[in-house]
């Protein structure tokens, strides 16, 4: 029987783990590795930074879901993999052999490379610093809040959107959730009170999609009072400032920051990255230079911009890659087609639907404001949580799309 790991159980991970397991027991033997206990629902985190959500809401315990359908599961770090043995090697448990591996480990939150984050920043980016800030905003007093994403920067191996902010997403909702919450819980009401900057280290905000998108957000922030500074990297953050590469500066009591994606240091140390550690795959997601390993999600260079949804697409790929032409299943491939398809909270009812794919050259630019998208956004979380960590059905997303596409 043919042993197949997957390390990281995110999206990518659970995903693939969804639609291989009909295998197990019969054809495959499957593990799956991950060092966190549960998996980590991320778009939820704003609602707990910015509503005083519980936690537990983003959490989904991993040992029960995966035992559940027969797979195996390690809560260990993978701290290398030797790509040419096919072993990898577990900082309790040692080696790993392996027929087959799914690389779905996702990106690390570089927080230690922002000078001064650890005593003064905030950020949205994990269960951890969710909690923290959300304690955080509940007592400020009044002043600066600056936010933006500190600037990554990828590997060349493969033709991917070079983006110098790898999700902005989430800080349309850090600016508009915590707009909302100052004004309507702590009657904050006016512009004295306090002011939102919002920084990019991008020549435009929001530069993963079309000009749809970013004028009905920038109408929404100018609606705010929010501005909005571009081609700012950020370089530190002090007591009361925020200090960018250029060398201007903000003045900012509340920095709440997304910090620069990496890979993680297993990925770096085993060399089967690109020059920053990302994974380099064919458009099935196969690994460019080790035929048995493919990789889905954050992890993925070709996974930009780094989007759970584009994770997902690149899940579904990789899995179909591997039933159909390791394991001889009759199932489809489905195109690289990578889409941005994001729903942005702005507090109380409103959200912001955005959908476009003018990034890899399609004419799909949407941007549907409205209640329906947040009870989209709250239907998609909750059935997240509840099916633990599978998405909806792939015909009800398809539904789903057509719909936005004539209601926008
Ligand atoms: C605040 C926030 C809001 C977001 N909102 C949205 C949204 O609304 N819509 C959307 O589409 N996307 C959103 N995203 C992006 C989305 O969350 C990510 O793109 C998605 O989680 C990527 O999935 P993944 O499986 O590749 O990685 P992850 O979900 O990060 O999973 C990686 C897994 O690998 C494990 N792991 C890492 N290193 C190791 C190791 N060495 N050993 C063992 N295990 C390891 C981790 O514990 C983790 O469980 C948001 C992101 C953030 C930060």
């Amino acid at each position: 029987m043919k042993k197949v790991v997957i390390i990281g159980a995110g999206f990518a991970g659970l995903h693939i783990f969804y639609k291989i397991r009909h295998l197990i027991g019969d054809k495959i033997d499957l593990t799956v590795i991950d060092s966190r206990s549960h998996a980590l629902l991320k778009p939820a985190l704003p609602e707990v930074a910015f509503n005083g959500e519980p936690v537990s809401h983003t959490l989904v315990e991993l040992k029960p879901t995966i035992e559940s359908k027969d797979g195996n599961f390690i809560q260990d770090e993978v701290i290398n993999i030797n790509a040419k043995a096919n072993t990898l090697t577990l900082k309790e448990n040692g080696n790993i052999e392996y027929d087959y591996l799914f690389i779905t480990l996702g990106a690390v939150k570089d927080y230690d490379s922002v000078k001064g984050f650890r005593e003064y920043g905030y950020s949205v980016c994990d269960d951890y610093q969710a909690q923290r800030l959300w304690k955080r905003i509940q007592t400020f007093k009044g002043g600066h809040i600056v936010t933006g994403a500190a600037k990554s920067t990828w590997g060349t191996r493969v033709k991917a959107p070079n983006l110098a902010a790898p999700c902005e997403g989430p800080i349309g909702e850090i600016m508009f959730m915590s707009d909302y919450y100052l004004k309507h819980e702590k009657s904050m009401k006016s512009p004295d009170d306090f002011k939102i900057d919002v920084f990019t280290p991008g020549k435009v905000f929001f530069e993963d999609v079309g000009d749809n998108p970013r004028n009905t957000i920038g109408k929404f922030m100018q609606e705010r009072n929010i501005d909005l500074h571009v081609n700012k990297v950020l370089k530190e953050i002090g007591k009361d400032y925020i200090i960018f590469e250029d060398e201007t500066q903000l003045p900012c009591d509340l920095a709440i920051i997304i910090p620069p994606y990496t890979a993680p240091k297993a990925l770096k140390d085993s060399g089967i990255g690109d020059e920053k550690g990302f994974i380099p795959t064919d458009t099935k997601m196969r690994h460019l230079d080790f035929p048995n390993i493919f990789a889905a999600g954050d992890i993925a260079a070709l996974a930009q911009p780094k989007l759970g949804h584009i994770a997902i697409i690149e899940a579904s790929i990789a899995a179909a890659t591997f039933l159909k032409e390791e394991m001889g299943e009759n199932v489809e491939i489905p195109p690289h087609n990578l889409e941005v398809f994001c729903i942005m909270n702005m507090g109380g009812h409103e959200a912001t639907l955005i959908f476009s794919n003018v990034l890899y050259g399609g004419n799909i630019d949407i941007a549907f404001h409205s209640p329906l998208a947040r009870l989209m956004k709250w239907g998609f979380d909750s059935y997240l949580y509840f099916s633990r960590g599978n998405i909806p059905p792939e015909f009800a997303l398809k539904a789903l799309e057509k719909i936005i596409e004539n209601l926008a």
